[in-house]
C-alpha cells in the first residue's frame, strides 16, 4: 500500500466579494510563513491568495481541497499585525476579509507578481567646472534647478524624489548625464539622524503643548492638535517625529493630499533630507510599491503619505500623524468603505503607540471624543508669525453687476492688495467654464446623458463634460428641445474665472489650480515658483489651494459662491462650508503683513454667515454639534448605510425591501431605526439608479447588535452585477 502522508492544510484569503477564508493544501507546513501570497486555482482559473494560518483538518472535505499552487514571496507581504487590524476591519466595516486584506496592500502585489527587489538609482553631483555650472544656469534654469538639488541631497536623488523637483526629470537629468554633470549609481543614502536645517524656538504655546504630548507618549493615546491656522502645527508634527527618529523608530505621516503644489514635500526634505517615502495615487503603481518596501526595509523612516499609506508595514512604528484629520478625503468611498483617520486609530491602539491628529477646523466627531476625554486636547491660539489670521468680512453680492463672479467692491479689494505687492487668493470650488449650459427661449438645459446632473462648460476642451462619469459632448450650437441657436451659460468656473481675472489684471500673473490645470505641467511648476517667491500674483483654485498651503506673500483670500452649500440636502454641508471658510480665510495673512478674508454672498443675513462673520470655528462647531444632538444625527448617532444600485430604481429598492426584511425583527428589538429604502441624493450616477437603506442608533452597541444578528441572512441576499449592494458603516451622508 502505498504511504499516504498527512495532510496539512492552510486557510488563505482572496479578493473576492465573499466574507468567508478558503482552505488549501499545502506541501510542507513548517516551512509556510503566514503573510506570504500564494496563486491558489480558484475555479477555472487562478487567484493570489495570502496565507492566514495553518492546521491539520480542513473545512471541507480533505479529498476535495485542492492544493495551493506556487508561493510568490520570499518574506511576509502582511505581518500579522496588518493581518489583525484587516480582520478587525473587516468585522467592523462588514467588508470582505480577503478583499480587506489586499486593500492593506500596496497595488503592485495585488496582483500575482512575484515581489521584485527593489534597486533604485540615485543621481550624484560631479565636481564641475564654474564655467559649466554658469552655462546650465544660464542656458536652462530647470536643469540647474535639478542640479542644485542633487548638490543639496546628502548622498543623490532616486527618480521619485527627482520627480518632486521637476516632473519632467528624466530629460533634464539624462542631459545632465551628458554633460557630465551628474552620474548615477545604484545605492543606498546613508542616513543621518541630525535635523538638516535649524530649527526656529517653540513659541511658549507650542513648547508646552509638545512637552505634554511626550510626557504622555509611551502608550497609546490619542492626542488631537487644535491649533488655528498657520499656528505652527507642522512644527510640533516636525519635534515629534525628530524624536521617533532618534529613538530608531518609524512614523507614518497622512496627509489628504500630496500635489504638485506640495509645499510639505519640500519642507520635510528640508528638515529630514531623504530620509522620507512619499507615496499617493499620482505615482505609478511601481513607486508606490518602491515607496513601502523602503520604508518596510527601514531605508527610510518616514511615510509620507494619502489614505492608503496608513498600511504601510513597519516593525518598529512609533507614531502615526493624521494631518487635517477633517478632511472628508480619509473617508474611503468606494470599495473597501472605511476611515482612515478611525482604522490609524484602532491601529495606534494594537501596536499601543500614540497617535495624533490634527486640524485647524477639527471634524465635530473629534471634539466630541475630546469632549468626552478619550482624546488628549490640546490648542494653539496663536501665530508665531506676526498676526492673527484674518477675520470673515462678508461681501453683499445682491443688487451688484458682478464681472466674472465678482462684485466691484471684491475687485477693488483685490485690485488693492496686488498694488500692494501682495498675493491673492481667490476659492471656488467648481471647475471648468460655466456649470449650466441651457436655452433661453425654452429653458432647455444640458444635462449628462447616464447621471442626474449638468453638464458643465469646459471652453477650452470645446467640450461639455459630466464631473460624475467623465461623459463629454461637443458643444451643441443649438437647443436639443427647440432647435433655437441661442445656446447661453450660467454661473462661472475657475477657467472663467482665470480669463477674466487675466483680462481685468493684465499686468500680474494668474495661476490656477485645479484637476484640469495640472496638465501643462512646466508651466504650472513656473507659477509654482513665481507664488514661493513672493511676487505679486492671483491665485485661484478649487478645494486643492484651501489647505496645506504656506505662502507668506498671500495676504488676501476671498471665497466666491459658497451660497450653493446653504441649500445642500447633505446635513454635513454646513459643517463642510465652515471648515473651507477657515481653512481658505487662513491662507492670508501668515508673513509679516496682515492678511484679509471675504465671502462673498447673496445671502448675508442667514445665520450660518453671520456666524462666519462674528464668531470662531470652536463657538459656530458647537452650535452645529447642538443642531446635531437635537436631530440625532452624528456624532450623537452612528449610521450603517446598505448602498443598492441597479439599471433601474425599482430593482435598487426591491434589493434593499429584501435586505430590510432580514433586519426588521432585530432593528424592532433593539430600537435601531431604519429608514428606508429611499432614493439616493443623485438618484441616477454613470447609469445606474441609487437607493439607499439606513440604519441610525444613538447607540453604537445597539446598531452592532442588529448587523451581527442580521448579517448572516443579509449576506445571502445575492449581489449581482445587474443589482449590486454593499454596506457603509459609519457613512458620511445620510
Ligand atoms: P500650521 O501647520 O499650524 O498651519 P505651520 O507649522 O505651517 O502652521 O507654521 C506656519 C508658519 O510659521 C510657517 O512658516 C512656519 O515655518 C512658521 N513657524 C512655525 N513655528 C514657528 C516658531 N516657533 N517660530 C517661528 N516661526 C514658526
Ligand atoms: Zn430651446
Ligand atoms: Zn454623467
Amino acid at each position: 500500500m502505498p504511504h499516504k502522508s498527512v495532510k496539512s492544510f492552510a486557510s488563505f484569503a482572496i479578493a473576492i466579494p465573499l466574507y468567508r477564508i478558503f482552505d488549501y493544501a499545502i506541501k510542507d507546513p513548517q516551512l509556510v510563513r503566514v503573510g506570504t501570497r500564494y496563486r491558489l486555482p480558484f475555479g477555472p482559473g487562478s487567484r493570489t491568495g495570502v496565507l492566514l494560518a495553518t492546521h491539520n483538518s480542513a473545512s471541507v472535505q480533505p479529498d476535495r481541497v485542492k492544493a495551493a499552487g506556487e508561493c510568490l514571496d520570499d518574506s511576509p507581504v502582511l505581518s500579522e499585525h496588518l493581518i489583525a487590524l484587516a480582520t478587525w476591519m473587516s468585522d467592523y466595516y462588514l467588508q470582505p476579509v480577503g478583499e480587506v486584506l489586499f486593500q492593506c496592500l500596496p497595488r503592485y502585489l495585488r496582483k500575482a507578481r512575484r515581489e521584485k527587489p527593489v534597486r533604485v538609482k540615485y543621481w550624484q553631483a560631479s565636481t564641475i567646472e564654474p564655467a559649466l555650472r554658469e552655462a546650465i544656469k544660464k542656458r536652462s534654469p530647470r536643469q540647474h534647478q535639478i542640479l542644485l538639488a542633487i548638490e543639496q541631497s546628502d548622498c543623490g536623488l532616486n527618480a521619485l524624489q527627482l520627480k518632486n523637483v521637476n516632473l519632467n526629470w528624466h530629460g533634464l537629468v539624462r542631459t545632465l548625464e551628458d554633460k557630465k554633470a551628474v552620474s548615477w549609481n545604484w545605492s543606498k543614502p546613508q542616513t543621518s539622524t541630525t535635523p538638516l536645517e535649524s530649527l526656529p524656538e517653540l513659541n511658549r504655546e507650542q513648547a508646552e503643548v509638545f512637552s505634554q504630548m511626550e510626557s504622555r507618549f509611551g502608550r497609546f493615546s490619542v492626542h488631537l492638535l487644535d491649533g488655528i491656522t498657520g499656528s505652527g502645527k507642522t512644527e510640533v508634527y516636525f519635534r515629534l517625529i525628530q524624536n521617533q527618529l532618534n529613538q530608531h523608530r518609524q512614523v507614518i505621516y497622512l496627509v489628504p493630499e500630496i500635489g504638485l503644489t506640495s509645499q510639505l514635500v519640500e519642507r520635510v526634505r528640508r528638515r529630514f533630507g531623504e530620509r522620507f517615502a512619499i507615496s499617493h495615487s499620482a505615482l505609478t503603481e511601481r513607486q508606490q510599491y518602491e515607496a513601502w518596501e523602503r520604508f518596510r526595509q527601514g531605508e527610510v523612516s518616514i511615510m509620507l503619505g494619502t489614505r492608503s499609506s496608513l498600511f504601510s508595514q513597519s516593525a518598529r512604528l512609533g507614531l502615526i500623524i493624521i494631518d487635517e484629520e477633517h478632511d472628508a478625503s480619509y473617508k474611503q468611498e468606494d470599495g473597501i468603505r472605511y476611515h482612515a483617520r478611525d482604522v490609524a486609530i484602532k491601529r495606534a491602539q494594537m501596536l499601543d503607540i500614540p497617535i495624533l491628529i490634527g486640524s485647524a477646523t477639527p471634524s465635530l466627531e473629534s471634539l466630541n471624543n475630546c469632549e468626552r476625554e478619550h482624546y488628549y486636547w490640546y490648542r494653539l491660539s496663536q501665530r508665531p508669525t506676526r498676526y492673527a489670521p484674518p477675520g470673515i468680512q462678508l461681501i453683499d453680492s445682491r443688487n451688484t453687476k458682478l464681472e466674472y463672479g465678482c462684485s466691484p467692491y471684491l475687485l477693488q479689494r483685490i485690485d488693492h492688495h496686488l498694488g500692494q505687492n501682495s498675493q491673492v487668493l481667490l476659492y471656488l470650488n467648481r471647475r471648468g467654464f460655466a456649470p449650466v449650459v441651457m436655452c433661453h427661449e425654452c429653458g432647455w438645459q444640458a444635462v449628462c446623458r447616464h447621471c442626474d446632473s449638468r453638464l458643465t462648460l469646459h471652453q477650452s476642451l470645446n467640450r461639455l463634460l459630466c464631473h460624475h462619469c467623465g461623459f463629454a459632448q461637443p458643444v451643441p450650437s443649438k437647443c436639443g428641445d427647440c432647435d433655437n441657436t441661442g445656446i447661453r451659460h450660467y454661473g462661472i468656473g475657475t477657467e472663467q474665472l482665470e480669463q477674466g481675472m487675466k483680462k481685468h489684471f493684465p499686468d500680474f500673473p494668474v495661476l490656477r489650480i485645479d484637476r484640469d490645470s495640472i496638465t501643462s505641467r512646466d508651466d504650472f511648476a513656473r507659477q509654482m515658483e513665481t507664488l514661493r517667491q513672493g511676487e505679486p500674483c492671483l491665485l485661484i483654485g478649487t478645494q486643492m489651494i484651501a489647505k496645506g498651503h504656506d505662502y507668506p506673500a498671500i495676504t488676501m483670500s476671498a471665497i466666491l459662491d459658497a451660497d450653493q452649500a446653504l441649500f445642500s440636502a447633505s446635513y454635513r454641508a454646513s459643517e463642510r462650508l465652515v471648515q473651507t471658510a477657515f481653512q481658505v480665510s487662513g491662507r492670508s495673512g501668515r508673513g509679516d503683513q496682515v492678511g484679509e478674508a471675504y465671502l462673498q454672498t447673496d445671502f448675508p443675513d442667514h445665520p450660518l454667515m453671520q456666524a462666519l462673520a462674528n464668531q470662531d470655528y470652536r463657538k459656530i462647531a458647537d452650535t452645529i454639534t447642538r443642531e446635531r444632538k437635537m436631530l440625532g444625527f452624528p456624532p450623537y448617532a452612528r449610521v450603517a448605510m446598505f448602498r443598492a444600485d441597479a439599471l433601474s430604481l425599482q430593482q435598487a429598492t426591491d434589493k434593499l425591501d429584501e435586505i430590510k426584511h432580514c433586519l426588521v425583527d432585530s432593528t424592532t428589538r433593539h430600537q435601531v431605526k431604519c429608514i428606508g429604502p429611499i432614493p439616493a441624493l443623485m438618484t441616477r450616477r454613470i447609469g445606474r439608479y441609487r437607493a439607499q437603506l439606513c440604519l441610525l442608533s444613538p447607540d453604537m452597541r445597539k446598531l452592532r447588535s442588529v448587523l451581527r444578528e442580521s448579517m448572516p441572512e443579509i449576506e445571502l441576499v445575492k449581489s449581482t452585477q445587474k443589482v449590486k449592494w454593499v454596506i457603509d458603516v459609519d457613512a458620511f451622508d445620510l
